[in-house]
């Protein structure tokens, strides 16, 4: 066979040559609108390449993007790699300390940032010294504007080759616990794992899918979306604000097919619609991942004639691991069924590999039985081996990365996902989902969002305790939220105290952070 190295400038010479007219929709943040193509994409990620090789770029070097979804940041995507350079998606929510840490240990070159995070660079300029040009997305008044930089360049260029091992993406973990860590992405690996994510049981793209991620671009590589969405020549549509009434008027004007986010982006838009009084958009698909969605949320969108998947993954694993389409005996199922089904995790994408552990003994693989849980692990091409800079590999020596997951696999190969290692609470010897124990109480109707920690108890080693914000406007006790739980967990998960607090912190990707709860209530005692 000929040789054909896996590099990303295949993708988007693939996309210009193949779907050259198909459109790519920006609604920028001052609500204008843009509209360029694949061929547009291609030249000016031709333009940014010859751009940064005349700021003195080499190969390896990396570039950094503070920047939201839209058009341009979608170039650099391809204009960084194609010029052999490292993009580094940089989370503007992350705390400055963070924000430093990254960039400086990544040791980025260039950064290419939206003018609404001006404030953001003015503040960290003198704190990223390897930082030697600053562009900005927008019209620039601080930096050169985008347009601007690569327009002066006449977009007549080769891709620079190299090996598919080099990398050409790296991504940093928000870091819960010490300083955030990065993953750098391979060619090859990137166009592996984009391959198994246009594939009909995960993203299932085609030239009629038009897309809209509301996932944002820096976060972890915006689940292989961009890549994918080029590979099959999609329509893609961005919102550079995350503003449920634009990402409404935005799907229906521009007839969008599928969306992917984060549970919390479907709970705006749910808001939005109910408080105009106006049904969700038919979407054929949405993608739910980052955390768990709630059942009341699945349903709604299935009753709106909407295929929901769950997709699991972590900035590890590139980050897809496994994606909750439909299965075989679908068609079979009640309705209750199917939202049942599409609660867990999915199945693993073809490529990598699950299996859990016990969590006391490592050296114990569980059965497949969907009732043991263990620690989840995971392999293949896509998933990390050692962290950037790293002394020493993340695997196992039989090259297993230990997810930090805990999990069911059922017979079928569904992964249901039932806690983190850290959180999950161990009582009298056995264990309890603080996950199972949120997801059943955010079903109350008062209850806006739920967290649950295990409190030392001096006789069982920890319990759980549920911290609960109730809805604006409601009230309800805490004996009613444990009534409510009864006839949904086991009894002896029913949690020792329900506390009432104002809101409940969250991490970078707003995911819920147990550990400033738990410090928070660091003199919380029970018993
Ligand atoms: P970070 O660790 O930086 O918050 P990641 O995006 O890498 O960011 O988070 C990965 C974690 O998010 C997973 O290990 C898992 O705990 C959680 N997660 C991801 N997808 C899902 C999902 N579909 N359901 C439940 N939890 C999920």
């Amino acid at each position: 066979m000929q040789d054909w190295s896996m590099r990303i400038s295949h993708v988007i010479d693939h996309a210009a040559r193949e779907a050259p007219n198909r459109e790519i929709v920006t609604r920028w943040a001052d609500g204008s609108e843009t509209r360029t193509d694949w061929a547009g994409v291609h030249r000016d990620a031709k333009k940014m390449s010859q751009a940064l090789l005349a700021l003195g770029l080499k190969k390896g070097d990396k570039v950094a993007s503070l920047a939201m979804n839209h058009a341009r940041h979608l170039v650099s995507w391809f204009g960084v790699a194609g010029m052999g350079g490292v993009l580094h998606t940089c989370n503007p929510r992350l705390f400055e300390d963070q924000l430093e840490y990254i960039v400086n240990h990544a040791e980025d070159r260039v950064m290419l940032y939206d003018a609404a995070f001006q404030p953001i660079v003015d503040r960290m300029r003198d704190k990223w010294p390897t930082v030697k040009h600053y562009i900005c997305f927008d019209s620039g008044e601080h930096a050169p504007a985008f347009e601007d930089w690569i327009g002066a360049q006449d977009g007549d260029f080769e891709w620079v080759g190299g090996d598919e091992r080099d990398p050409c993406m790296i991504c940093y973990t928000s870091g819960t616990t010490g300083n955030p860590k990065g993953v750098q992405y391979e060619h090859r690996s990137t166009i592996l794992h984009a391959v198994s994510g246009l594939q009909p049981s995960t993203f299932n793209f085609s030239s009629s899918s038009v897309m809209l991620p509301v996932v944002p671009m820096f976060h972890a590589a915006s689940w292989g979306l961009p890549y994918a969405g080029a590979m099959a020549g999609i329509k893609f549509v961005f919102a550079a604000v995350n503003d449920p009434a634009v990402l409404h008027e935005l799907m229906l004007k521009e007839g969008v097919t599928d969306s992917a986010g984060v549970p919390t982006v479907w709970l705006a838009h749910f808001q939005y619609c109910d408080r105009e009084g106006i049904d969700l958009p038919p979407l054929r698909a949405a993608t739910i991942g980052g955390s768990a969605a709630p059942r009341f949320m699945i349903e709604r969108l299935m009753k709106n004639g909407t295929r929901v998947q769950h997709a699991w993954g972590m900035t590890e694993t590139s980050p897809i691991g496994t994606v909750g389409g439909p299965t075989h005996e679908w068609d079979q199922l009640s309705f209750e069924e199917k939202v049942t089904k599409t609660m867990k995790q999915g199945r693993p994408i073809f490529g990598v590999e699950l299996r859990i552990v016990d969590l006391d003994d490592p050296t114990k693989v569980l059965p497949r039985d969907g009732e043991t849980s263990g620690a989840l692990q995971i392999r293949g091409p896509w998933v990390v081996k050692r962290y950037f800079k790293a002394e020493h590999d993340a695997v196992t020596e039989d090259g297993w990365f230990d997810t930090g997951d805990v999990g069911i696999i059922h017979p079928d190969g569904t992964l249901q996902l039932t806690d983190r290692t850290k959180d999950v609470i161990k009582s009298g010897g056995e264990w309890i989902s603080s996950v199972e124990l949120e997801n059943a109480a955010v079903g109350h109707p008062a209850v806006a969002e739920a967290a649950c920690v295990g409190m030392p108890h001096p006789k069982w080693d920890e319990r759980p305790v549920l911290f609960v914000v109730r809805k604006e406007g409601t009230d309800c006790s805490s004996e009613e939220i444990t009534e409510f739980l009864t006839d949904k967990v086991a009894k002896w998960w029913l949690p020792d105290a329900v506390e009432f607090v104002d809101d409940i912190p969250h991490t970078a990707t707003g995911k819920i952070s147990k550990k400033d709860l738990r410090e928070r209530f660091a003199d919380y005692t029970l018993g």
